[in-house]
């Protein structure tokens, strides 16, 4: 963004909200760019061996002072330690290890010209991948490589331990070691030039709720240390140098933001439930299992949709079925007695796992995705059966199957469940066979039979992100045609409607997990057409608890026979605004 330049010499720039909140404090620059210009030379055939040694040594020494600062965690970040193992074990990775060893050999050329050749490689391939979350995982690759460079010789790891007042740092990128290493006492808010929402800086900023305003591209090279700085993670705004005015009125803005934050928090622990008296449960989605603790921090009924294809990603194979049953366990200790809905993997389509990529399929979303591929491979999804039904022994687990778009889906799930509990059973192995089980709604022709997938499964989930990308041909993740991803869309509120419609006539649950159930102007929308409970990420529950507290369920019953006449989304937003516009703006925090 260019930067506007005021009549004092504040200057405002726009970027990512990646972490709400409103920070005012000196700026701190990071300097950890600096080994951009590397050396490259030509070796001798004769000096290979050597040349390999070298890049070895550079690797222990990496994977030593990584496994030092995982130790070192402080607790509060030890949740993130995973992100830093997972360095480890990419300084050892099939891509980043083996192809530079190999251009060694080939190429005949020093390590750190050879790494640069392979992370060019990787950046590249992994920078076309479409989903966002996936892209954002080259900084993984970076971090590591550039944590391998120093080691070879090329520069000082960054250290905050000389940071001795508290500040905004500044950087041009923070891989997950330098934020793990944070003091929080000292830290009030980040601004990068690189990364997004869902990059380790986001993720982290957002879980030790400390405002953050990434991807603003060239900022490093517009702050100064010490330059006085104003940080709205809420609006995506730095403010360099502000002038007095603009200062009184972030000073103000602050302080509204914690009165507000902190009322609705402190409200998000008692039950949603409607002026008129019905109660609905407001879960949280997690993708590790360290997140809980942040679906009950902010007031969580429970999971809703805990996305466990994570736990398959970033290693160099499948994981066993006592690593699964440990990392759900280690969630359900946190939430019980509430439930915890294990969603069974979802991978492929965009997101792809490393280890197991012999498929080249050319239109991945349509492909071998989801339920799809766990019953092409029945090994791999009896191993998570069985970690789910002997977790569920444990207290409240349900199943959810993703994308499930026809009857003998589910009836060979069924199968493969029973399989694994029998096997428990004739084990000796403590389980629970008659789990709940549900579907996820999200392929159109699962809304169509609806009424046949009911008699199967105890509950249906919709999940509005796929639903809407199948039944619309809107890739969810091209921003193209990201403008075109509407929920509004009257097809997508009749398609929620008829499920709802058969969840209540065949006396099954009905909840939603997609992104729609987060947004507290969907919420009378949703209450009305017959949803039961929601399920989002755990920073929107607060938010949803309250709308529902405000509203009147009988009223937004009534409000879905106006929606449903009408002929575009546009019409259904002015509607909603009209109807309930008071009530949202005060939800803007
Ligand atoms: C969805 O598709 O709405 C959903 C919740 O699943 P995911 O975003 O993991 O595909
Ligand atoms: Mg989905």
């Amino acid at each position: 963004m260019e930067p506007e330049n005021t009549e004092s010499q504040e200057i405002i720039l726009e970027g990512i909200a990646a972490s709400p909140g409103i920070c005012i404090g000196k700026a701190y620059i990071v300097d950890n760019d600096g080994i951009d210009i590397i050396q490259r030379y030509h070796i001798s055939e004769s000096k290979v061996q050597a040349e390999k040694n070298r890049f070895n040594t550079a690797i222990k020494h990496a994977k030593s002072e990584l496994i030092e600062i995982i130790e070192k965690t402080p607790k509060d970040l030890k949740e993130h330690a995973n992100i830093l193992e997972t360095h480890v074990v990419l300084l050892n990775d099939k891509m980043l290890y083996g192809q530079t060893i190999e251009a060694i050999e080939k190429d005949l050329i020093n390590s750190e010209w050879a790494l640069r050749k392979v992370v060019n490689r990787l950046r590249k391939m992994f920078r076309e991948l479409p989903d966002e979350y996936f892209k954002d995982r080259v900084n993984d690759i970076i971090h590591v490589s550039n944590r391998i460079n120093r080691n070879l010789g090329g520069g000082e790891p960054v250290n905050f331990k000389n940071i001795n007042k508290r500040v905004i740092l500044v950087a041009s990128d923070l891989s997950p070691a330098e934020t793990s290493q944070i003091q929080l006492e000292k830290i009030m808010g980040f601004v990068t030039d690189l990364g997004g929402k869902t990059s380790h800086t986001g993720i982290i900023a957002r879980t030790l709720e400390i405002p953050a305003v990434l991807g603003l591209q060239n900022v490093t090279r517009l702050i100064q240390n010490d330059d006085l700085l104003i940080v709205d993670g809420s609006g995506g705004t730095v403010v360099i140098q502000p002038d007095e005015t603009t200062l009184r009125r972030y000073v103000q803005r602050r302080v509204d933001y914690e009165v507000r934050r902190a009322q609705m928090i402190r409200s998000s622990h008692s039950t949603a439930m409607t002026l008129d008296g019905t109660t609905f449960k407001v879960m949280g989605n997690i993708e590790l299992p360290e997140e809980v603790v942040s679906v009950k921090d902010k007031g969580g009924d429970g999971i809703g949709l805990y996305r466990t294809e994570f736990q398959y990603m970033n290693r160099a194979a499948f994981p066993g079925e006592s690593e699964l049953y440990e990392k759900y366990k280690d969630v359900l200790d946190v939430i019980s007695p509430q439930p915890v809905t294990i969603r069974t993997l979802d991978i492929n389509g965009d997101k792809a796992v490393s280890f197991d990529s012999d498929y080249d399929e050319p239109n991945p979303a349509l492909g071998l995705r989801a339920i799809r591929y766990c019953l092409k491979k029945p090994n791999v999804f009896m191993t998570q059966l069985r970690a789910i039904l002997r977790v569920a022994a444990h207290g409240n687990v349900r199943i959810l199957i993703p994308m499930i778009s026809g009857y003998e889906e589910i009836m060979e799930t069924k199968r493969l469940i029973e399989k694994a509990a029998s096997d428990l059973e004739s084990e000796g192995v403590p389980h629970k066979g008659d789990i709940k089980l549900g579907v996820m709604i999200e392929v159109p022709s699962a809304v169509i039979i609806a009424d046949i997938l009911a008699e199967e499964v105890d509950f249906f989930s919709i999940g509005t992100n796929d639903l809407i990308q199948y039944s619309m041909a809107i890739d969810r993740g091209n921003s193209l045609v990201a403008g075109f991803f509407n929920p509004l869309h009257p097809a997508v509120i009749r398609m929620i409607s008829h499920v709802a419609d058969v969840a209540r006539k065949k006396n099954i649950g009905i909840y939603m997990c997609g992104e729609m159930a987060s947004e507290p102007m969907y919420i009378p929308l949703l209450i009305g057409l017959g949803i039961k409970e929601f399920s989002m990420n755990p920073q929107s529950i607060p938010l949803v608890k309250r709308m529902v507290r405000s509203l009147n369920t009988s009223e937004c019953v009534g409000f879905i026979d106006e929606v449903m006449v009408q002929k575009s989304a546009l019409k259904i937003l002015e509607l909603i605004k009209s109807r309930y516009g008071k009530l949202l703006s005060d939800y803007e925090l």
